[in-house]
């Protein structure tokens, strides 16, 4: 029996109706300041502030010859879909924030904990943020509106602390719906997310050093190709599936075309809907937020929707919610 849902988290669920767009013509946009919701004076989240310049510091090892290996590459690209797009576009996004489809809870849950190994928070302060974002596009206080500037709306934003997400006590009255799972209550819990992605580093090495050691005959060359697939598969991804994400938040809501008449300024991006998997086909799904499809036309490639769809073919994906616009022709 599905699961009863309050007014006001089912509201966030489903979202305004936007009309398509009869004419073409350029979109007002206005300045915003910082959102309200920002702690003043400004205080910076250290957690943030430190974490992503040092991701960033050892993503760029990659760089180091010691460092490469073609299996480390082949694990941050495929380590892009399964991670990136599994995990954020198919498991935080389209699924917990929107309902736009059901899967089993053990896939569920699977895809969430990919989606932790992505370092962007947990599941429920995810949803939280994005759902505020929805209800207060590139209005007060959209948490990560473009419209402050581009760099607030692509990772400024996260550096410095917001009132609605201090902790989970101030969050939880978004994401009431995903919080009634045990499951991800326990990823609240003190550094539950935090250790899951230390985890995930050393499955990475040690994949590599157990592999890597009885292939070559030496210890040596297996900690060399552990590392090679700690740096790649892990840190070189995590910045590539970082600045995706970000970039829908910013790029989207700056440049593009628009299919639909919304309220907010979000953006068709053709760039960014290639290289996230469908997640830059944004004023598609600023104006229908539950679709599980956010390309609407034949031409908006949507690699997660593609997933999505044979998820359903194989009776793992249901309740599985299309574009109206789809439904209209
Ligand atoms: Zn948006
Ligand atoms: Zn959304």
């Amino acid at each position: 029996m599905p699961a009863v849902i309050d007014e006001e988290t089912q509201a966030l669920i489903d979202g305004p109706i936007a009309e398509p767009v009869l004419k073409r013509h350029a979109i007002e946009t206005h300045a915003l300041p910082r959102p309200e919701t920002t702690v003043a004076p400004v205080a910076v989240r250290w957690k943030y502030a430190i974490g992503i310049p040092l991701i960033h510091l050892l993503a760029c090892l990659a760089f180091v010859p010691y460092f490469f290996s073609w299996t480390g590459v082949v694990c941050a690209v495929l380590g892009f879909y399964v991670f990136g797009t599994l995990g954020i576009n198919l498991c935080y996004h389209r699924l917990l924030t929107h309902q736009g489809l059901t899967l089993p809870k053990w896939l569920e849950h699977t895809f969430a904990v990919l989606g932790v190994c992505c370092l962007q928070d947990t599941p429920a302060c995810w949803i939280a943020m994005h759902r505020i974002h929805h209800k207060h596009s590139d209005e007060q206080p959209d948490p990560h509106s473009p419209l402050v500037n581009f760099f607030w709306g692509h990772f400024g934003w996260l550096m410095v602390h917001n009132r609605e997400f201090l902790n989970v006590n101030y969050y939880q009255r978004f994401t009431r719906d995903i919080l009634r799972d045990p499951f991800y209550m326990t990823l609240e819990r003190r550094g539950v997310w935090l250790r899951i992605y230390l985890a995930s580093m050393l499955v990475f090495f040690l994949a590599g050093l157990a592999i890597g050691w009885p292939l070559t005959g030496s210890y040596w060359t297996g900690v060399q190709f552990g590392l090679s697939l700690l740096v790649w598969g892990v840190f070189v991804r995590t910045v590539l599936v970082w600045h995706i994400t970000w970039s829908v938040n910013s790029i989207t809501h700056i440049w593009g075309y628009r299919n639909y008449e919304t309220t907010d300024s979000s953006r068709n991006n053709w760039l960014v809907g290639l290289w996230s998997n469908g997640e830059g086909w944004h004023n598609n799904h600023h104006a229908d937020q539950r679709a599980a499809a956010h390309g609407h036309t034949w031409w908006e490639f949507d690699v997660t929707w593609i997933t999505i769809r044979a998820l359903e073919k194989l009776g793992l994906a249901t309740d599985v919610v299309r574009p109206r616009a789809w439904k209209k022709t």
